[in-house]
């Protein structure tokens, strides 16, 4: 036998059984994002590999180390999006969405990281995000978190930590900036290798490290809250005092610096403790110099992106899910009444566009039948068989009540299914 071909290392596939949790998170966040006035953006999964270099930095675990780069035929260096912003930003640039116009956007796909695989963190992964362009004021970021707040009461999840906190202009990060150099360098043998190489190309993002052994060291670093203006200042108050209005609870986390270099001001985490570890569902923040930076003019932007594995797995422990909806019918045919049973649904399918049937393919017993019949979680099994056929009726025989088997005409058919939808969403 022929050696078996596995899925990449890193990325999963995602069973029927599963997909109705997934299929719930999707429709949730679909129409609470519509419910705020957010409109899907679609975007390819490859981009130039540039686009990620100039937008999310070049000292980043993502570009460092993490990103699926190849040269395509052409010679062109091409990534498969380790993140939605910067391919969002991009096509808002490209199609003239940000020229004296105010975008409320969302976007969900695949991403790519080539991370160390383990629960929570794989190199294919699902993300959905929420961007919004040309609003620089505090009740945006307030908007944006409440979105999320109120994804989390949908989904019916609880227990999830918003965490907040403010990275200030970019001047303001500098006068930071140079005193956490000044502390880190007096602490130089007590930082790892990433670090000490971040100390002077990036050493905001050592306080992003997941190095454990560096977790005291960071805790007692500097804060920015220190080197903030008064203009900054009131932004985040702003934002703090909102969510006070809003009754949504949060928690300062001066450390939050969030992993990618265009954040400037809010940025905020969902955190929850029952994935271990990879405990960050949702991470946003603003990101004022991103347009700029990637040659547009200079556009306010806010936005945050939600990690689906993640979340459907908070669902999972929770054991929130929509039920997977049942069928209504299993259609039981005779061998000789294969394709009149076919044509029977069909017609059946054009009058009651609700209808949920499964129409037995592949022959079977009668008795083989009603197994599948059973197993399909169908409401009743609809049999047509030679008799039935001659007739223009159908057996009706009830698989989850104890009644009766009936018989039905075919012009009564649809009135008796009808019944039966219309039960069911009675219910
Ligand atoms: P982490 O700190 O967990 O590495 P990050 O800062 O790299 O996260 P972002 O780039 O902000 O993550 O992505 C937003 C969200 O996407 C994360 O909060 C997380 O829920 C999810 N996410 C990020 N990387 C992965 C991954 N490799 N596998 C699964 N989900 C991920
Ligand atoms: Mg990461």
């Amino acid at each position: 036998m022929a050696k078996k071909i596995q899925a990449v290392r890193g990325m999963h596939d995602i069973l029927p059984d599963e997909t109705p949790r997934w299929q719930f998170l999707e429709d949730t966040v679909r129409r609470v994002f519509q419910s705020y006035a957010y409109r899907e953006l679609r975007t390819p999964v490859l981009e130039m590999t540039e686009l990620f270099k100039r937008s999310i930095g070049e000292v980043t675990d993502i570009v460092e180390k993490e990103m699926y780069s190849f040269e395509d035929r052409n010679g062109d260096s091409l990534t498969l999006r380790p993140e939605g912003t910067a391919g969002c930003v991009r096509a808002c640039m490209e199609n003239g969405l940000l020229h004296n116009q105010l975008q409320r956007l969302w976007y969900q796909g695949p991403m790519f990281r080539h991370e160390r695989p383990q629960k929570g963190r794989y190199r294919q992964f699902q993300q959905i995000g929420l961007e919004a362009y040309g609003m620089s004021g505090p009740d945006i970021d307030l908007e944006v978190i409440l979105i999320s707040a109120r994804l989390w009461r949908e989904l019916g999840i609880s227990g999830l930590e918003l965490q907040i906190n403010t990275l200030g202009t970019p001047d303001e990060r500098k006068a930071y900036r140079a005193r956490l150099v000044g502390y880190f360098q007096e602490r130089r043998d007590q930082l790892d290798e990433d670090s000490r190489r971040r100390l002077n190309s990036n050493p905001l993002r050592i306080l992003d490290s997941k190095n454990p052994d560096m977790a005291e060291l960071i805790a007692a670093a500097p804060s920015l809250m220190d080197d903030l203006g008064e203009e900054s200042r009131a932004h985040f108050s702003a934002i703090t005092e909102g969510l006070d209005a809003a009754g949504i609870a949060y928690v300062l986390n001066p450390r939050l610096v969030r992993g990618l270099d265009y954040y400037s001001r809010t940025v905020f985490e969902w955190v929850t403790d029952l994935l271990g570890a990879q405990g960050t569902v949702c991470a946003g923040g603003r990101y004022d110099g991103l347009v700029e930076q990637l040659g547009g003019k200079a556009t306010p932007a806010i936005g945050f992106a939600m990690g689906v594995e993640r979340l459907v797995a908070v669902l999972e422990a929770l054991d929130q899910a929509r039920p997977a909806a049942a069928l209504h019918a299993y259609l039981v045919v005779a061998g000789s009444a294969g394709q009149a049973g076919l044509i029977l649904a069909e017609s059946l399918r054009n009058a009651l566009p609700g209808l949920r049937m499964q129409v037995n393919c592949g022959g079977g017993s009668f008795k083989s039948q009603f197994k599948r019949a059973d197993r399909s979680g169908a409401q009743v099994a609809l049999i047509l068989g030679d008799d039935e056929l001659e007739n223009h009726c159908v057996g009706v025989k009830w698989l989850r009540q104890n009644r009766e088997q009936i018989r039905v005409n075919h012009d009564a058919l649809t009135g008796f299914l009808t019944e039966m939808i219309g039960e069911e969403s009675r219910e």
